[in-house]
């Protein structure tokens, strides 16, 4: 899946960019040090606004999908519980607000598939 960054999330890694080749040009070593923490914190705050965006596009997606928001047991109204990410994979997890049964959407960073069905009330 081929997918462009935003421009929030271009402008961070160019400055990240900008930040590393600082602190590759420079001798003074406190100085590099603090375009190396530099760098850090955009790529960070660009991984950041990135999965905030991957979120945000998700969840518009199911609001319109054809079984957006129904329990797959009861079909009743479901609300988000929990957004979890790590390194190489991320996961949204509904809860259904009759029943309780939690439908958790896994996939790698960026592309979720699913629901997968877990915790029966
Ligand atoms: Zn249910």
């Amino acid at each position: 899946m081929l997918q462009r960054n935003s421009r929030k999330v271009e402008t961070c890694l160019a400055s990240a960019a900008r930040s590393y080749e600082r602190a590759h040009a420079t001798d003074d070593l406190a100085m590099r040090d603090f375009y190396l923490n530099m760098e850090r914190s955009w790529m960070r705050l660009a991984a950041s606004i990135a999965f905030s965006e991957r979120v945000e596009l998700y969840l518009q997606h199911w609001r319109h999908g054809q079984d957006a928001g129904r329990c797959l047991r009861c079909n009743g109204g479901m609300e988000l519980k929990l957004i979890e990410t790590r390194v190489d994979r991320e996961s949204i997890t509904f809860a259904c607000l009759a029943c309780g049964l939690d439908h958790v959407h896994q996939g790698r960073a960026g592309l979720f598939v699913g629901p997968r069905v877990t915790n029966p009330g």
